[in-house]
């Protein structure tokens, strides 16, 4: 499942491509994908010209200059594909290496320029939606979303505020969406074993005054791992080597004076991968 820097990857692929352009004619094949798609899809987007591509959380913005925006979100297995030229080829794939069926093309759209771009998506977990562009933030998707993982968005006060109220983990609280938004199962471990910090902590331990130091961490922390992990270019990459607890299980911890071993543990269904040693309970 794509998480948030891979969406950002994705988005900063896209945009070059689709920045300025105008659609000139759409299609759809069956009758949506989690939701159903939107009424009159095809003629809505006919015509239009995109403004730009941007990003919230998990979702990619595409702003019309029909005063609509087309929102995406790739869901478990959304990846996009470009034709142009006799080339086809995927802005911003990441760790996905299985070529694509034509067959799962859900929606493609044909731009000015002949380029085709088709959202592709075997098990249509993904959301492909149209809303008014003034209100896109207000919408069903978007409106509940929890704080940005940027160094603005990640204010110190606001994320103790919320951090207080939670006796749920702090695995469990990286990845509720409502209050971060944007970081998956992945990433919630390499940001934990980062800074430290066990994954089974109830959350409002970090709050206390004498954490202070160890929640800036963690924030700062986190849109580093998140950052590091976007690359400007959209070039196909492998992060899977870069991981320092994922799906390390029982190798050394990467820590050389730590001796610990990085340990697999379920953790509210989802696998957890921490060092014992030294993210200390
Ligand atoms: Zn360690």
């Amino acid at each position: 499942m794509p998480e948030l820097p891979e969406v950002e990857n994705i988005r900063r692929a896209l945009e070059p491509h689709l920045a300025g352009k105008k659609v000139v004619r759409a299609a759809v094949r069956g009758t949506g994908l989690r939701v159903p798609f939107p009424t009159h899809f095809a003629e809505r987007l006919k015509g239009a010209t995109i403004r730009q591509v941007s990003r919230r959380a998990k979702y990619i913005i595409a702003e019309l200059s029909t005063e609509e925006a087309l929102l995406v979100h790739l869901g478990m297995t959304g990846r996009w594909r470009m034709e142009r030229d006799g080339k086809s080829f995927e802005p911003g794939a990441f760790y996905y290496q299985s070529p694509m069926q034509p067959k799962h093309d859900h929606v493609t759209l044909m731009l000015e320029d002949g380029t085709l771009l088709a959202y592709n998506d075997t098990r249509r977990f993904g959301v492909i939606d149209l809303h008014p562009l003034s209100e896109v933030y207000q919408s069903t998707y978007l409106r509940n979303l929890g704080l940005e993982p940027t160094l603005e968005g990640l204010d110190f006060e606001k994320v103790r505020a919320l951090f207080a109220a939670r006796r749920s983990s702090i695995k469990a609280t990286l990845l509720d969406q409502k209050v971060i938004a944007g970081i998956g199962n992945i990433y919630a471990s390499e940001i934990l074993y980062r800074a430290k910090i066990h994954p089974f902590l109830p959350t409002h331990l970090l709050s206390s005054k004498r954490s202070a130091d160890k929640l800036k961490l963690l924030l700062r922390t986190t849109v580093e791992v998140l950052e590091n992990a976007v690359y400007p270019t959209g070039e196909p990459i492998t992060l899977r080597d870069e991981f320092k607890v994922y799906e390390k299980a029982g190798r050394a911890c990467a820590r050389r004076d730590c001796g610990g071993r990085i340990r697999k543990q379920t953790q509210n269904g989802r696998s957890s991968y921490f060092c014992p040693r030294c993210q200390k309970r």
